[in-house]
């Protein structure tokens, strides 16, 4: 973890006046290893590391957060920055039909990823959306569009056999234009690598559909190898935007800085598993923390600082800040999960929250039950809830007796406070609620 890392770097620089070239250099080097290990490519990392190095240096060490943090804080804003600030819509914006057209490698995910759009646009934005396959590379390749088309009830264009891609093209716009579609996505074939055919006729599609949006889809889990690729792509098409696939699997999403360095264009949508609706808006301090191995630490602690309680936030902090979590502060805790949107909202923005999630749904717990959570913490003792070590067999009957639930239930309360105790204690070794929320905040 690289607050950890950092952590060790700067301890010995606390209370000094301002960050120093050599502090920071040591510093960037941990930096350094985490962009690299989350495949993030070289030559971003080292713009990115240079960069940085001469906003941190100078900067004069905040009293009220550790000077790790301050760094971590610092790197996360200028990869925030780097990514792209906000997220960015689709520019549809053109008299209609309005083409997109989706590029890239195959097995990207182009033709996922195209229904998934044309779903959103559908559903979301109200528009009429036709897509049309360009790809005659693989055989089956129009007929799995046309199979997505009817799942997410999107129309498809007629398939016509032995149509060049520019032809199919020209005929989905026509077509189009008759039926008065409000947008065209034409998902192009791929290759296996980038060849000077491909981009051929890539070009010569762009050249007869003028897209208002070229989307380039990449697989963020193939890392170093989609830098070439994009850089391929952006030097023969203008790019519009990134569409970064496979971000459910356990890639850092380096591939996300790497991608806006190199096509200098913004990255649109990640997609987040095979299903139709597995896409999102592309949200650069998500993947800014992600990156840096903190989970998404940073929205759970701009989150918690605006809905927290200054005197909860206090009162918890000092407790964390001297190792204790108990029951107590669980009951708080599942209260303030109840105000921060639930479970949902939790899971997947802390690590071991994710996990702790899917432990609870199969166990069957889910928003109802941190109601049932709260009457069972009611029913034990001050000094039990403040030392769950206490509760044996029988204090566990009369518990469920008390909170009309069973034994499993107040054993499902104490594995909670056990995952949440753990989650706790890697806050407190960032420096605790207050601190993160003073460096956030
Ligand atoms: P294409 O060759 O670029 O058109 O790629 P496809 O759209 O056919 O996708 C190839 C495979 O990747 C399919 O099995 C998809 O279900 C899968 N896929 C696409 N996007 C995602 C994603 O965001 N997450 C996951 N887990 N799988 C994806
Ligand atoms: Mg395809």
């Amino acid at each position: 973890n690289l607050t950890d890392r950092l952590g060790g770097v700067f301890d010995k620089l606390r209370g000094r006046g301002a960050l120093k070239e050599e502090d920071v250099r040591s510093a960037m080097r941990e930096v350094r290893i985490a962009l690299l290990e989350a495949d993030v490519a070289l030559p971003v990392v080292r713009d990115f590391i240079n960069s940085v190095t001469e906003k941190a240096v100078g900067q004069s060490v905040l009293k009220s957060v550790a000077p790790g943090q301050q760094v971590v804080k610092i790197v996360n804003d200028a990869l925030t920055e780097m990514l792209g600030s906000e997220a960015s819509d689709l520019d549809l914006a053109v008299a209609p039909p309005a083409v997109i057209m989706m590029v890239g490698l195959q097995g990207s995910g182009k033709t996922t990823s195209t229904a998934k759009i044309a779903k959103l646009l559908k559903e979301k934005h109200g528009k009429k959306v036709m897509m049309a396959s360009l790809d005659v590379q693989r055989p089956a390749a129009q007929e799995q569009l046309k199979v997505l088309g009817e799942q997410v009830n999107v129309a498809t264009l007629p398939i016509v056999a032995g149509q060049m891609p520019v032809d199919i093209a020209r005929r989905a716009l026509q077509s189009a234009k008759l039926q008065s579609f409000d947008v065209v996505m034409l998902d192009t074939a791929g290759r296996l690598h980038v060849d000077q055919q491909l981009m051929d006729e890539m070009k010569a599609v762009a050249n007869e559909a003028t897209p208002k949006e070229i989307l380039l889809v990449v697989d963020s889990l193939t890392g170093q190898d989609a830098v070439n690729v994009a850089q391929n792509f952006s030097e023969q098409v203008p790019l519009t935007g990134v569409v970064l696939t496979r971000m459910d699997g356990d890639a850092r999403g380096g591939a996300a800085l790497s991608m806006r360095a190199v096509t200098g264009r913004p990255i649109k949508f990640v997609g987040m598993g095979e299903k139709m609706d597995a896409i999102e808006p592309f949200h650069p301090g998500r993947v800014a923390g992600r990156i840096l191995g903190m989970g998404d630490v940073v929205s759970l602690v701009e989150k918690a600082a605006a809905t927290v309680e200054r005197e909860d936030a206090d009162k918890l902090a000092a407790k964390m800040s001297k190792g204790q979590f108990d029951m107590n502060d669980l009951r708080t805790q599942l209260r303030q999960m109840t105000k921060m949107g639930g479970l949902g909202a939790l899971a997947g923005m802390m690590p071991g929250m994710k996990k702790a999630k899917a432990a609870m749904s199969a166990s069957g717990v889910d928003d109802k039950v941190l109601v049932h959570m709260d009457a069972i913490i009611g029913s034990m003792t001050p000094k039990e809830r403040e030392k769950p070590a206490l509760l044996n067999a029988k204090r566990k009957i009369r518990i469920a007796k008390g909170s009309g639930t069973t034994v499993q239930d107040v054993n499902r309360v104490l594995k909670m406070h056990q995952e949440m105790e753990g989650a706790m204690k890697k806050i407190r070794k960032m420096g605790g609620l207050k601190g993160l929320a003073a460096m956030f905040g």
